[in-house]
């Protein structure tokens, strides 16, 4: 089974130093490989934030290494791209409620603004962030269970 893992596009160095206009339309957009094997060209599928024609197929020169894991450095004939692997857009969630449940009190604790930092009855663990991002401050980390409520940030 092959697994299809997004990044971003974070740098890209051309060996001759000259950004062409390409390089200045896929630097920083999220992108997919449809083809890496060194000795051959590259292919990446990028989304160009065009909305009418979707995700642009885009042809690297050949490959001469990759290297990495999570992040890639490919190294290619012309140039070099530095991938970050990161969550698609179409898996984003939205953070609908930001909460936890202490294991301790049973206290049923919800961070309903950026900067609502809300403790359990008993002090041992903690929830911030609203909607905005999931902060646990904790005593232990099996000292509560969270119960947020999350919607696809495509809907
Ligand atoms: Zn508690």
């Amino acid at each position: 089974m092959k697994t299809v893992c997004y990044y971003e596009i974070a740098n890209i160095r051309p060996r001759n130093d000259l950004i062409n206009s390409t390089h200045k339309t896929i630097l920083g957009r999220q992108c997919q490989i449809t083809e890496l094997v060194v000795g051959q060209r590259g292919w990446l599928l990028v989304d160009v934030g065009d909305d009418s024609f979707g995700p642009h197929r885009i042809a690297l020169s050949n490959v001469l290494s990759v290297v990495g894991d999570d992040d890639l450095i490919i190294e290619t004939e012309n140039t070099i791209y530095t991938l970050k692997r990161i969550t698609p857009k179409e898996e984003q969630k939205i953070i609908v409620r930001n909460a936890i449940r202490c294991n301790i009190c049973g206290d049923e604790i919800e961070s309903k603004q950026r900067h609502d930092f809300v403790t359990c009855i008993c002090g041992a663990c903690s929830v911030d962030g609203g909607s905005d991002y999931l902060r646990r401050c904790f005593k232990s980390p099996d000292c509560f269970t969270d119960i947020s409520v999350y919607k696809s940030a495509v809907d």
